[in-house]
């Protein structure tokens, strides 16, 4: 039972209502026509918090007066910069302030992980992956896998989709790790998958493939700021993610990783550079490396200060607005634009993001039932109609609906736009 209605009254009310709506208005929100848009892309990009232009310019300013000095003097000396988001990026993602660091971008934080944690050996050699990962997952860890002289065809176990609409179910996953758990090495899996926007269930697979005596690492990106998570208590080895999405740090932004408390200060093999050596002992430029326990011993370089500010930004508003809030907006938001799509375009639209709320978050990929070349037409005619989501080959139309800027009166009246294409089509 909902309360829902399809109105725009309705749905305006709601946001009248909305204890989270004054968010809205510290993102720029792209303009069509005269109008806002109707943004529905934060699984891709998200939107620029107006709080980003200050914190650059903060950096600039700095920059240009004290230079070099800035490493120690400046209002946010350069010097400690990537601590300063540790402590909101923990919140994030549900774990301890040394278990996250933010540095490189996401692929090479993958590979950085899997140098530490993917360590096959010839009776252990595997990684048990999904079959529709993203495309650098899938190259990331065949290359992995070449780079130790072992097989993909063999040693990249692939788990084949079995539930509808492309979806994987668990059982699929318990089997996989029953059948395969003793040759491999490591199970990396995504928290949220990018074409379906299936959740997965992290706790389960991590405590599932630790018994069975696997690494486990997540890559979190289309989770991360989506949904709340528990990573510490969760307990994989590692996770990685990129800040560009639901994080809005802006494109490219610099990216996550975890480490698991257990690992901050075991022995870890690593590829090492300067900025992981010991804080305390960095500047006697010694010859012998001691990494800082905890995630801070992956750095390789000194941070970007440029590429950290906005991400800084960005976390402020996580953390003001807080990730328990954010979730119960949006899965109100999210159901509700679900069940509009259910109860108007069932005749033409099938939604293939599970139902279940615990299965899904801010995203709901859409397809269009007559086929990839309706697809694309409704594609193109929500763009021209101010409706930003995105396509993802074959035939699957994203949008996401994020409760830090969208509008329960977004998601009426992109489904009336959807209503019209059909009108246009029908007619
Ligand atoms: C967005 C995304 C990436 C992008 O990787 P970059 O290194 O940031 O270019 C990788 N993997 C997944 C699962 C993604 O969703």
């Amino acid at each position: 039972m909902t309360d829902f209605e399809c109105s725009h009254t309705w749905a305006e009310a709601q946001d009248a209502a909305d204890p989270l709506r004054a968010f809205r208005d510290e993102f720029h929100i792209p303009p069509h026509d005269g109008r806002d848009a109707l943004y529905f892309c934060g699984n891709s990009l998200g939107l620029q918090p107006k709080g980003v232009a200050a914190a650059l310019q903060a950096e600039l300013d700095d920059w240009s007066n004290l230079a070099v000095e800035a490493h120690f003097r400046g209002r946010s000396p350069w010097m400690h910069y990537h601590e300063y988001v540790r402590d909101t990026m923990a919140e994030v993602v549900g774990a301890m302030p040394h278990e996250v660091v933010a540095m490189n971008s996401l692929g090479v934080n993958l590979h950085l992980m899997m140098v530490s944690f993917y360590r096959p050996t010839a009776e252990r050699p595997a990684i048990l992956m999904e079959a529709g990962a993203f495309p650098t997952d899938r190259y990331a860890l065949e290359s992995q896998v070449r780079f130790h002289g072992f097989d993909p065809a063999r040693d990249l176990i692939e788990l084949h989709p079995d539930g509808p609409g492309g979806t994987l179910s668990m059982q699929a996953i318990e089997q996989a790790i029953a059948e395969h758990g003793h040759r491999v090495a490591l199970i990396l899996l995504p928290g949220i998958q990018y074409r379906t926007g299936q959740v997965f269930d992290l706790a389960r697979i991590v405590s599932l493939g630790h018994a069975a005596g696997c690494a486990v690492g997540f890559d979190l990106a289309h989770a991360v700021g989506n949904l709340p998570l528990t990573l510490h208590d969760d307990g994989p080895d590692f996770a990685v993610w990129c800040t560009y999405k639901y994080l809005n740090a802006g494109p490219g932004a610099v990216a996550g990783a975890f480490v698991h408390e257990r690992h901050a200060r075991a022995d870890v093999p690593r590829f090492a550079g300067w900025w992981g050596h010991d804080k305390t002992t960095r500047f006697q430029m010694g010859p012998t490396f001691v990494p800082t326990p905890g995630a801070d011993g992956w750095q390789l370089s000194n941070p970007p200060i440029m590429a950290l500010a906005p991400l800084r930004a960005s976390l402020d508003v996580f953390h003001r607005a807080g990730m328990t809030a954010l979730s119960s907006k949006s899965r109100r938001l999210t159901a509700y634009l679900d069940w509009l799509i259910r109860s108007r375009l069932d005749d033409v639209l099938d939604i293939v993001t599970p139902n279940d709320p615990a299965q899904r978050a801010a995203q709901l990929s859409i397809r269009v039932r007559a086929g990839r070349d309706a697809g694309r037409a409704l594609f193109e005619h929500l763009e021209r109609h101010g409706v930003i989501g995105d396509w993802r080959e074959p035939d699957v139309i994203r949008l996401s609906p994020t409760p830090l800027y969208n509008r329960y009166a977004d998601c009426f009246g992109a489904v009336e736009i959807i209503e019209a294409w059909r009108r246009s089509v029908t007619a």
